[in-house]
């Protein structure tokens, strides 16, 4: 068969990768993809923020089955729109992904469902926020409802600032567009999870636990990015606990939505249980890189047991031990950058035994891998523990070389603490 996927970072690459090793696909195809994957796949030039330019690619295509990536195409009605045509595709509904579009909707969804969350109010006008306020205690996260691309959540300590950060949600001034609702979100302290599964609407089939590290400094400091590095452990949960999840969190969602599609379930680990910090409707990146280097089963198999609804009949086999992604950003990253550095030491890197690199933000011009984005590769190990697979991805990431390359020390910190 042959698959078609849609998006152009690091998670696409590493869908790319699972998917050509299934014994079922002929030819992998991405639009638009990168440097990198253009080396394992087709890639054909898209722009994910028009719907009918994608819908034209898969007319053209004839793809066997369409895997979606990021959200943006999910929040344009991509899914829907296939289906229409008959086509066979991976992902959520337009009204599915509201789990991930509307932070409002989620949070109402998960109150009516009696999933553990984070205490809320939903405002949309500056009265309501006004009023709401004064039944939170300081600190006071605060959420502007839409796709925000990891920058519409604000940790304010005190209420002053929280109403601070809301009207300026409100006017546009902090993330260029105005909110039509703000959530204020009681703070939670804990461990946060990624826990990702397949989802056919009814049957669920998790995959493996992951961390992400969010911010660009070193000891968890400086401001979010869309992710700087990522481990899978079986130890990140036992077993005890992910029924406990699957059972009040997972399948209450799947349910009641109904979803199909990859649910991506952001947990913050309280001392009063697991509470939901927020959906996202497909794979994460980096998480996915980590995840599908462990995942030993068919990919293709279990996305078309999916979409048949006979996801109960499939269970997923794991690399046991562990796997790690080290991301390589540009400096400056998530601020403002250059692009078009010419990449060294991709080949020996690759030669580290247990290491994928996946592209995030690549080109390649004229037969040179140049840089292209913010996040540019991910370097990703497995290894019989985390202590090994983290070993290898630096170890490959030391031969690789940009103008002004930077990538976190410290992935997988937490956990390695916990196993001195
Ligand atoms: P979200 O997009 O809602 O997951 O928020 C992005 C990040 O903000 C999360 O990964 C958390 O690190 C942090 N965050 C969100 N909500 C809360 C909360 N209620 N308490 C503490 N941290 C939060």
């Amino acid at each position: 068969m042959r698959v078609l996927i849609l998006g152009s970072g690091g998670r696409e690459h590493a869908l790319a990768w699972a998917v050509k090793r299934s014994e079922r696909v002929k030819e992998v195809l991405c639009a638009p993809g990168n440097g990198g994957i253009a080396q394992i796949a087709r890639c054909v030039p898209v722009d994910l923020k028009d719907l009918d330019a994608m819908v034209r690619v898969a007319d053209v295509e004839r793809p066997d089955l369409t895997i979606v990536g990021p959200e943006l195409p999910l929040s344009l009605g991509i899914v829907d729109a296939l289906q229409k045509r008959g086509m066979r595709v991976f992902g959520p509904t337009r009204a599915a992904a509201m789990l991930e579009t509307s932070k409002g909707f989620a949070k109402r969804f998960l109150q009516r469902h009696n999933i553990p969350t984070a205490n809320y109010a939903v405002c949309t006008t500056a009265d309501e926020l006004d009023k709401a306020v004064d039944i939170f205690h300081a600190p006071i996260v605060v959420k502007a409802d839409g796709l925000a691309a990891g920058k519409g959540v604000i940790i304010c300590p005190s209420r002053q600032t929280a109403l601070e950060a809301a009207h300026s949600l409100f006017s546009g001034k902090l993330l260029g567009e105005s909110a039509q609702q703000i959530i204020l979100e009681e703070f939670l302290e804990g461990e946060e999870i990624s826990f990702l599964c397949l989802a056919d609407g009814k049957n669920i089939a998790p995959l493996a636990p992951a961390q992400d590290h969010k911010c660009i400094g070193e000891g968890d400091t400086g401001p979010n990015t869309g992710g700087m590095g990522v481990y899978s452990t079986d130890t990140l949960l036992d077993a005890g606990m992910q029924e406990w999840i699957l059972r009040h969190i997972a399948e209450p969602t799947v349910e009641g939505t109904p979803f199909v599609g990859v649910l991506y379930i952001g947990l913050m680990m309280t001392a009063r249980g697991p509470q939901v910090l927020e959906f996202n409707a497909r794979f994460g990146d980096p998480e996915t890189q980590a995840i599908l280097l462990r995942l030993e089963s068919d990919l293709v198999e279990a996305i078309e047991a999916a979409i048949d609804g006979q996801l109960d009949k499939t269970e997923l086999r794991w690399m046991p031990g562990a796997s790690a992604c080290v991301v390589a950003s540009s400096a400056g990253y998530p601020g403002s950058y250059e692009t078009g550095f010419p990449i060294s030491g991709l080949s020996s890197a690759a030669e580290v035994p247990g290491v994928q690199i996946f592209h995030s933000g690549t080109s390649s011009l004229g037969g040179q891998i140049v840089t292209s984005g913010g996040r540019v590769l991910g370097v990703a190990a497995t290894g019989p523990s985390l202590e090994d697979a983290l070993a290898r991805a630096y170890q490959a990431m030391a031969e690789i070389h940009f103008e002004g390359i930077y990538y976190r020390g410290d992935i997988g910190h937490r956990a390695l603490k916990k196993n001195r």
